[in-house]
């Protein structure tokens, strides 16, 4: 908890430190009812700060001190200062060594953050000032050291002790007690924030992987012993990416040993500590019959996110946290690549985008708006944000767009090659790529510096007589918080030119010599440009952003017979979705206003034939049809609104879904019956191929089940209760779930819980499907599974998946014209900013967005931030994220 005034830290006061820390020698002792943690520091002064000694300034929180020593020499109280979260002493020499002992209390530590206890096991969580809750230190990643780490406990309790690096001792320890010990030594310089401990009862599953230069790294992966049948899909996951980083990256791994530890309890995904990655169980454990294709593919992601991490964060680190995006942009951009060559390119670019422009453009709008590189915070840990993770890897991916693929790598190994070792900028990444590429990307570093989501507007004109054609482009960015006024981005655009057959016509801009490729990437740099096409014998139709080529929101003036042309004859399969999605927004905002207008609502018949088109096209990949059959989301549709009327929404995107249902019955059914016959002759696959076939099985489940149809509901118990697969099975928990069929509902919820009672990943599933669902009585339902015996707030995980559904997926329920939604989730925040305040602070955004609602519920939203602002003694994270709220 907060004692000192909350500070805004700036990035314009950075400063090289003015000590570093050669060695870091650790000893844990690990008990039950304390920890005690030793460090000997080997300091020396940083040549390049400048003259003199200054005080010595170690960050440290939650610390009961009990020893401290300089050059061996015991010092007292006088000699030191000894603030909330500092101590200060002043050195005598410019090399020197510091010794301190601290008790903490892991076994009470509910932040997760710093060492705590999950479940019976101690790990770490380090990332980004965590390590200042373990031990005095400069926690700052700008100073890296060599790790040697010692850990006792009781050997009963805790047979296994891991750290990073490479294990170089191990015993018993003398006397009672029945306590082992483990010395690690990590070779590799590192920032704190990469530090790991884990102790505990766990199995391992081994494996090992050849490197390039045929060096044999040994790879394991720990669980609680109940899991060790969930941990195959991971490992593969994890030979794969590394295999992957060779190839695409010329990256090679550098330790003998690469260990992933999945515990319960975890704030985030993941952590790429060295060599000692620290999970999400819900991000390693994985099998068919607990886990959906769904969470199969987060696995797979996250492994490869965390292992791409050893050299985008740990061998070229970042100077100081406003650089977050540098290592986690990157490495997002890099497992997103490396999902798209494992699967389908297509289908995960377009869950990418409808991810990034559902929530990553709210974040944007929203009163929390930040650049890619912050300028300014009061907690770090409030900027692991979609804007630093999603945007991020937006801007590197226009990068890569560019220059292309090669340039790209030239950039990449320029990079790496410079920076090994140390601790970089933003700065530094486009410096290599731009001397790499011989290019100047002064402009293009806007996208690191402002905020907002840029628009683009775009205009055509076609001279027949002269065969030309001219697209206009205007840019535009909203003022966002601290910035009113934004300077023109360079927007890489790609597009092609459609003739009346589909066909694809030459690009050949006025001045050029001759036409280029059908699909071109033009950089859009001006606030207006112009681009004149020539040689264009017909009028076509434009296709724009190919493939999501620029985070910006595009307008462009296509009927709805042109989306649908679009739809069938674009060669860009992003673009083909993209038509889909523009033409059902349009229909969804027709339906809206005749909902609003209190008018008979009439669905524009056209989407139904665009979709039955779809649906009988046996050639398009299933995972393709499944995407175009799934309607923008009602989150989506939010966020693209001035002003957000949640009923409007609901009733609009239901009754088109109604709709599709009834006029496409037959369709729907042929291809779900196909899906599932297949699903029940075939055993589970983690593949593409299958993973597609299911999601069109199960969205067309979805939609036949609004028909009440009994040969339905038959098909849909049988499903859930016949299968081999978690993604079967939930699916179906959740159609029944969000339908009328009251005892079959209560009967499957019932069984599902009874089965999978002692499975908390599966639990947690169990609690979403039915905090999202928008049928009445939402909240009391949430509050009535919030005393089921499965959920505890101390679980971060548990509170995602109950508070967090039904506050970021029930806009229905949530947004209760009574307020109701909002107090309980007030309520929930209150509590959470004494447990957790990370959590605290990421369950509360769906409050900060008020803004896009009617005045109403803005005065109630508004009303429970100020409440939460008054309730006492706030966490910096949550206060960071309500004063900023209700600043707006
Ligand atoms: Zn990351």
């Amino acid at each position: 908890m907060r004692t000192e005034q909350p500070k805004m830290i700036y990035l314009k006061d950075y400063r090289a430190p003015d000590y570093l820390i050669d060695e870091t020698h650790l000893t844990f002792e690990l008990f039950e009812d304390h920890s005690l943690v030793h460090a000997q520091l080997v300091m020396r002064r940083n040549p390049a700060a400048g003259e003199g000694l200054p005080l010595l300034v170690l960050d440290g929180q939650q610390l009961e001190l009990l020893s401290l020593s300089l050059d061996g020499q015991e010092l007292s109280a006088a000699d030191y200062q000894l603030g909330d979260s500092h101590l200060s002493l002043q050195p005598k020499a410019a090399s020197f060594v510091i010794d301190s002992s601290v008790r903490i209390h892991p076994e009470s530590n509910t932040a997760l953050e710093g060492l705590y206890k999950s479940g019976s096991m101690f790990c770490t969580q380090c990332e980004a000032e965590g390590f200042r809750k373990i031990t005095y230190y400069l926690d700052r990643p700008d100073v890296m050291s060599k790790f040697t780490t010692t850990l006792s406990a009781e050997q009963h309790r805790y047979p296994v002790l891991l750290s990073n690096g490479n294990p170089i001792a191990s015993g018993p320890e003398e006397g009672e007690g029945g306590r082992h010990w483990a010395t690690w030594q990590d070779p590799f310089m590192k920032p704190a924030y990469l530090f790991a401990l884990v102790a505990g009862d766990l199995w391992c599953v081994e494996d090992s992987f050849t490197t390039m230069t045929q060096r044999e790294v040994a790879l394991r992966i720990y669980v609680e012993p109940e899991n060790i049948d969930k941990c195959q899909h991971a490992m593969d996951s994890l030979k794969k990416s590394m295999k992957w980083d060779e190839e695409v990256y010329g990256r090679e791994y550098d330790l003998d040993i690469f260990m992933i530890v999945a515990v319960n309890d975890f704030n985030m995904g993941a952590m790429e500590n060295k060599g000692l990655n620290i999970f999400n169980s819900s991000c390693v454990l994985a099998k068919a019959e607990t886990a959906t294709d769904a969470a199969h593919q987060r696995v797979e992601e996250v492994v490869a996110h965390e292992y791409f991490h050893n050299w985008s964060g740990n061998r070229v680190t970042c100077r100081d946290w406003f650089q977050l995006s540098l290592k986690e942009g990157f490495t997002v951009f890099r497992d997103a690549e490396f999902s798209a060559d494992m699967h389908s390119r297509t289908v995960k670019r377009i869950e990418d985008v409808a991810y990034l422009r559902t929530h990553q453009f709210a974040e944007d709008a929203g009163p929390m708006a930040h650049p890619v590189r912050p300028e300014a915070f009061i907690e770090i840990s409030n900027f692991y944000t979609l804007t630093v993770y999603e945007k991020g890897s937006e801007v590197v991916r226009m990068i890569h767009t560019l220059v292309g693929a090669e340039g790209f790598r030239k950039g990449s190994d320029l990079y790496f090659q410079r920076h090994d070792g140390f601790a970089a900028t933003c700065d530094d990444f486009i410096r290599a790529m731009e001397e790499a590429n011989g290019i100047d990307l002064a402009q293009f570093k806007r996208w690191y510096s402002q905020a907002g989501t840029p628009r683009l507007a775009v205009g055509e004109h076609y001279d027949a007589a002269a065969q030309t054609y001219s697209l206009s482009f205007k840019q535009s960015c909203p003022a966002s918080p601290g910035q009113s006024e934004k300077l023109p981005f360079v927007i890489p655009v790609e597009l092609g030119l459609l003739g009346a057959q589909g066909q694809a016509l030459p690009l050949r801009l006025q001045g050029e010599a001759a036409a280029g490729a059908a699909s071109r990437v033009f950089a859009i740099d001006q606030a207006e440009q112009l681009l004149t096409f020539v040689d264009v014998a017909e009028r076509p139709l434009p296709s724009l952003l190919r493939g999501f080529s620029a985070p910006v929101k595009l307008s462009f003036p296509y009927s709805r017979d042109q989306l649908m042309f679009l739809m069938q004859h674009d060669s860009d399969g992003f673009n083909r979705w993209e038509a889909g999605q523009q033409l059902s927004v349009q229909v969804l905002q027709e339906l809206i206003g005749q909902y609003q207008r209190g008018e008979t609502l009439a669905l524009d018949q056209r989407l139904v034939t665009a979709l039955r088109s779809v649906l009988q096209n046996e050639r398009l990949d299933q995972a393709m049809v499944a995407e175009m059959l799934s309607l923008p989301g009602e989150a989506y549709l939010t966020e693209i609104s001035e002003v957000a009327d949640v009923e409007a929404i609901h009733a609009a995107r239901e009754f088109a879904r109604q709709q599709l249902a009834e006029a496409l019955f037959d369709l729907l059914w042929q291809r779900y019956q196909g899906n599932r016959d297949l699903s029940r002759s075939s055993a589970y696959m983690a593949e593409a191929e299958h993973f597609a076939r299911r999601s069109l099985q199960n969205i067309a489940l979805s939609y036949l089940m609004l028909s009440d149809q009994p040969k339905v509901l038959a098909a849909c118990l049988e499903q859930f209760e016949v299968c081999d697969n978690m993604t079967e099975r939930l699916a179906a928990l959740a159609v029944l779930v969000n339908s009328s069929f009251e005892d079959e509902k209560a009967k499957a919820l019932a069984s599902f819980a009874d089965f999978f009672k002692d499975n908390p990943l599966v639990m947690d599933q169990w609690f979403s499907v039915q905090a999202a669902s928008a049928l009445p009585g939402a909240l009391q339902r949430v509050e009535q599974l919030m005393r089921h015996p499965a959920f505890t707030l101390k679980n971060p995980n548990k509170v995602r998946a109950l508070i967090g559904a039904f506050a970021g997926q029930n806009q229905l329920g949530f947004h209760q014209a009574d307020g109701s939604g909002y107090r309980f989730l007030a309520d929930q925040v209150i509590c959470l900013n004494a447990l957790n305040p990370q959590i605290a602070s990421r369950l509360l955004a769906p409050l900060t967005r008020w803004a896009k609602y009617d005045g109403a519920r803005q005065q109630l939203m508004k009303a429970e931030l100020e409440r939460i602002l008054a309730s006492g003694e706030l966490s910096s994270d949550v206060f960071e994220v309500v004063s900023k709220s209700l600043a707006c």
